[in-house]
């Protein structure tokens, strides 16, 4: 109670605006007035099939198009320093997501070292962050390493997508004990090729692993 006092005071002294349209935000909403938060489109509900990714179950939050605001979103998230949309976004994808589909750990695609240097943090950690505060199920940041950078895949073919993340993976960590399910936590599924590559290195190593895919965006088609 007292913190909500707290928020309400913080309010009047120091309006929100929405990150978008930069209308004053009640003190319900977070990031977004109500109206620019009906642009997202949602995926409803349940797990996507992806051609690339064939049996695993993955879940998206929204629909990701060309000059979306969802594609705003997620620039700002990657470009604009924003980290904390991230961290709404992993909290809004894990509110609705069936109890049953939870994994035990979640893995953040890695970017490389040098990649989380120039842009001081990755996107996928604070999508996992967002989504370890709703859901309680623990990130793991050591376990998957990203060796090999990939140039930015827009204007490539899915033939040469998958070719350009080839071996862009590796395992650095066993899984610890006790673990069969996992979830993996990206920004954006666009043909998938990134998350195969994942999925790749961890079945290799442990083919009765259970994965499910969790990502902030789908591109559509
Ligand atoms: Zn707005």
């Amino acid at each position: 109670m007292r913190k909500y006092f707290f928020n309400r005071l913080l309010h009047v002294f120091f309006p929100s605006r929405c990150w978008h349209c930069t209308e004053e935000l009640i003190a319900e909403e977070k990031f977004l007035c109500c109206y620019c938060d009906q642009e997202l489109e949602r995926v409803y509900y349940g797990p996507i099939n992806v051609h690339l990714l064939e049996e695993i179950d993955c879940y998206g939050l929204y629909f990701y198009e060309e000059k979306s605001l969802v594609q705003k979103l997620i620039h700002g998230l990657k470009y604009g320093h924003i980290k904390q949309l991230g961290f709404e976004l992993g909290f809004r994808l894990a509110a609705t997501l069936p109890k049953s589909c939870l994994p035990q750990l979640i893995l953040p695609v890695p970017i490389t070292p040098r990649k989380c240097l120039e842009r001081g943090y990755n996107q996928s950690e604070w999508i996992s962050k967002g989504f370890q505060a709703c859901t309680g199920v623990r990130m793991n940041v050591k376990l998957l390493k990203r060796i090999k950078n990939t140039p930015s895949q827009t204007q490539l073919s899915k033939r040469e997508r998958q070719k350009n993340v080839d071996g862009a993976f590796k395992l650095a960590q066993p899984l610890p004990p006790g673990i069969n399910h996992v979830g993996i936590i990206d920004d954006v599924l666009t043909t998938g090729a990134t998350l195969q590559q994942v999925v790749k290195v961890l079945n290799a190593a442990y083919p009765h692993l259970r994965i499910t895919i969790f990502v902030a965006s789908i591109a559509r088609g």
